[in-house]
């Protein structure tokens, strides 16, 4: 067995004193484990905890959650975003209980086979849950070893996945892989952090490079290549006698298999006025009065600008369209709805 680095001590030892009590740490659960992964991916602690809560309370086993109506999965995670972290859940958990008889596979290569568990994801629970000597790399150890090793190539490029995973694997400790890894996430996250590290305190000082030669503000470097997309969405909300119509989303998409209202989408922003004069919308606007119409309203997410303008129409009688389904307008709580929607329907 490898001898442990001196880093690796050194960042165990600030990890008992310092780390933060949180649910999913101290358990060895690799259900648990993975739901706080999923969770906290692209989630803060902060906001995840609620859901992991809510999530354990309700599927207290992987069976429980595999046996759920993807309805159901879908509501619970709605206002976390990345949806397809939910559908992938689920379809993980239905794939344990089916080919594992709901025990969670305690090889790596069995655990990133299934749906949704990348290289992150598993190394995270073979370490944790199995004490496998898998070195994790997340958005917080690549910037710790960025700074320690004074490393400038971007953490984005192929070349710098593949010097930091191999950096993370010969720093890690093997007699205890699952606390170094933690550890090293939790630095990362409350003492190395992105602005204001506290370099001055730090018990890594001495090792530091970044320390050393004053280049802690520019690392990790990144390339910017994110694209951003415009969507221009318009909701339309036919109600008739305290129902209105929503529908499924089935197209692969960030939304896919929540539901939504009658929706036109466009590449460029249109004007109110000219899309009530689509020919589509005729069989809808005949029979419907327009009550309001709202402003442009822009929500940002990280690889797209969502425009949203909101119709409410009164219908004269119910419609009669085999893809929208008539619900209670006071039963929409009940239906997993985009963050946009459900956001204007608590500013109402
Ligand atoms: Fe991070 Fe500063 Fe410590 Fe270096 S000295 S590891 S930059 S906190």
């Amino acid at each position: 067995m490898p001898q442990s680095h001196p880093i690796s001590e050194k960042l165990i030892a600030w990890y008992k004193k310092n780390k933060r009590d949180l649910p999913w740490r101290n358990i060895n659960d690799p259900y648990k484990i993975w739901l706080s992964e999923v969770i906290l991916q692209q989630t803060q602690v902060v906001q995840g905890l609620n859901y992991y809560i809510t999530f354990t309370e309700t599927f207290p086993s992987i069976s429980d959650l595999a046996n759920a109506p993807e309805d159901q999965v879908m509501r619970l995670w709605q206002g976390l975003g990345y949806y397809s972290r939910a559908r992938n859940l689920h379809a993980a958990a239905k794939t344990v209980k089916q080919k594992h008889n709901g025990n969670f596979p305690n090889t790596y290569d069995e655990i990133k086979s299934l749906k949704g568990v990348g290289d992150y994801t598993a190394a995270a629970i073979a370490s944790f849950a199995f004490k496998l000597p898998y070195a994790v790399v997340d958005g917080n150890v690549y910037r710790v070893l960025s700074r320690l090793f004074n490393i400038t190539t971007p953490i984005n490029s192929s070349q710098g996945k593949k010097e930091f995973q191999q950096l993370a694997d010969e720093l890690l400790n093997h007699r205890y892989p699952g606390m170094h890894n933690s550890a090293m996430m939790e630095f990362g996250a409350i003492w190395c952090k992105p602005n204001n590290p506290k370099c001055e305190n730090c018990p890594l000082q001495e090792y530091c490079q970044a320390f050393a030669n004053k280049t802690v503000g520019i690392l990790p470097v990144k390339t910017k290549k994110i694209t951003i997309k415009n969507r221009y969405l318009h909701y339309f909300i036919f109600n008739y006698k305290g129902y209105v119509y929503i529908q499924k989303r089935t197209q692969k998409d960030i939304w896919q298999n929540l539901y939504e209202f009658y929706l036109i989408e466009t590449e460029l922003p249109t004007d109110s006025e000219k899309l009530l004069k689509e020919k589509m919308l005729n069989p809808f606007l005949e029979n419907s009065i327009l009550m309001s119409v709202t402003n442009e309203k822009k929500h940002i997410l990280s690889h797209q600008h969502l425009f949203a303008t909101f119709y409410e129409l009164n219908l004269k009688k119910p419609l009669n369209n085999p893809s929208l389904l008539k619900i209670k307008r006071s039963d929409l709580i009940n239906f997993g709805l985009p963050q946009l929607i459900t956001k204007y329907l608590e500013k109402l």
